[in-house]
């Protein structure tokens, strides 16, 4: 990424979750820190101040302008300055379409049933082994730049398109493509075990311990991914099996993520409290009791409404989750069956508008708790300073503005380390 000169961003309405370490969870998902006349100080892609414009002046001091850079200001005319989103469950990396499928959906089809019939996943598996290397990157880039036009600076991604080595590995390397050649800051997760592949249909077991023997020892030694990832559901993974694949993922040095209780409540959420996940995603069939121990264990919850919103279905209980002192993260869960979505404003919309979360809730879910929710909180997630200078201004009075515009995101500026990567003109 090319140097950046200093920045500093006056007259702006300054609103972000405070990060005192961990996930907020509770009555503090709802506290935002908030300069009503605020500034942003940054240079070399790190923020070195945040605040009320007046202690960003007077923190700077003798440093602006001296120095062997000149400093570029800008008067934001009074616009949000919120942190660049964090989008924490993505599938983003994926070939071909299933909008046929959608229109079937759209007819009653249920998603268990597409999938015993070899649609859903596998089709995109078959999609996914076809793509040569070029192909699958041009085809993710494109999506990880409407990603970016949508304010996510930083995002995961996980594999599961391949549930073979080679494939796998195939679309690791493009994941850590897109973070390379990309504005994006990306984490890569490991999904081998998204579901069983066709050569190994009826034999749940046969692929798990392919999984374990072959695949994740593989993974582990091109070194391309953080987390590892099972999709822990009736008819996919079982709790003992998903025990079993995360342990060999951790032994690899893979920290634990789980697609937990979505359609049925089979533990999921229980083993990720068990294991101390660093998430557990979905949640929407998850008992009480077992969102109360993922409290306890210091697990964030990510729900992914999208993802209800386009099955109709009913939503994950955010705002019990948020009562429960369990901390709440949102997602796009971008991929091509069940939530075709790059947009975070979007799903933003929905956290507040079909959630219930409040607008300071659904931004703290969407920056810092997302940020915990794939371990990125040190470099993203809020603006403090010593963090990458992520960040985005938007046109309206308070960050409820990406609920109340919907569908159209009032999104006037993106900044990637303190360099617009999107939005339009800035004028004051
Ligand atoms: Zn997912």
């Amino acid at each position: 990424m090319r140097a950046v000169p200093a920045l500093l961003l006056r007259n702006v309405s300054l609103w972000t979750p405070v990060d005192e370490g961990s996930a907020r969870a509770g009555r503090a998902q709802g506290e935002l820190f908030h300069a009503r006349r605020g500034a942003l100080f940054c240079r070399d892609g790190v923020i070195s101040a945040a605040g009320e414009e007046a202690d960003v002046v007077r923190a700077l001091g003798g440093r602006r302008g001296g120095g062997s850079a000149a400093v570029e200001e800008l008067d934001c005319g009074g616009r949000c300055l919120i942190p660049g989103f964090v989008d924490p469950h993505t599938h983003l990396c994926f070939a071909g379409s299933r909008e046929a499928e959608f229109l079937q959906r759209l007819q009653g089809a249920e998603y268990l049933q597409i999938l015993e019939r070899g649609g859903g996943i596998l089709s995109t598996v078959r999609a996914v082994r076809a793509a040569s290397i070029e192909e699958l990157y041009t085809q993710t880039r494109e999506r990880a730049l409407t990603c970016l036009r949508h304010g996510t600076t930083r995002m995961e991604i996980k594999s599961g398109y391949g549930l073979d080595t080679r494939t796998e590995l195939k679309q690791l390397e493009v994941i850590r493509k897109i973070g390379a050649e990309t504005p994006l800051a990306v984490s890569a997760t490991f999904l081998g075990a998204h579901a069983v592949p066709e050569e190994y249909r009826g034999d749940a077991e046969g692929y798990v311990e392919l999984l374990v023997t072959e695949m994740i020892p593989a993974v582990r030694s091109s070194g391309l991914a953080v987390f590892c990832d099972v999709f822990c559901e009736a008819g996919v993974f079982t709790v003992e099996q998903s025990r079993r694949i995360l342990a060999a993922g951790a032994a690899a040095g893979m920290a634990a993520k789980l697609h937990a209780d979505e359609v049925h409540d089979t533990g999921g959420a229980r083993l990720a409290a068990e294991l101390g996940a660093v998430s557990a995603d979905h949640l929407r069939a998850a008992a009480e009791e077992n969102l109360r121990a993922l409290a306890a264990a210091g697990v964030v919850g990510v729900v992914l409404p999208a993802t209800t919103y386009s099955l109709r279905k009913t939503h994950a209980p955010a705002r019990r989750m948020v009562e429960l002192g369990l901390p709440v993260a949102i997602a796009t869960d971008c991929n091509p069956g069940s939530s075709f979505t790059q947009s975070m404003p979007f799903v933003l919309g929905l956290a507040v508008l079909e959630l219930g979360l409040s607008p300071a809730e659904a931004l703290t879910a969407a920056t810092l708790n997302a940020a915990y929710a794939m371990g990125a909180a040190e470099r993203g997630g809020s603006l403090t300073a010593g963090k990458d200078a992520d960040f985005i201004l938007l046109d309206g009075e308070t960050p409820g503005c990406l609920a109340y515009k919907a569908g159209v995101p009032p999104i006037s500026g993106v900044y990637r380390r303190g360099i617009r990567v999107a939005g339009g003109e800035v004028r004051g």
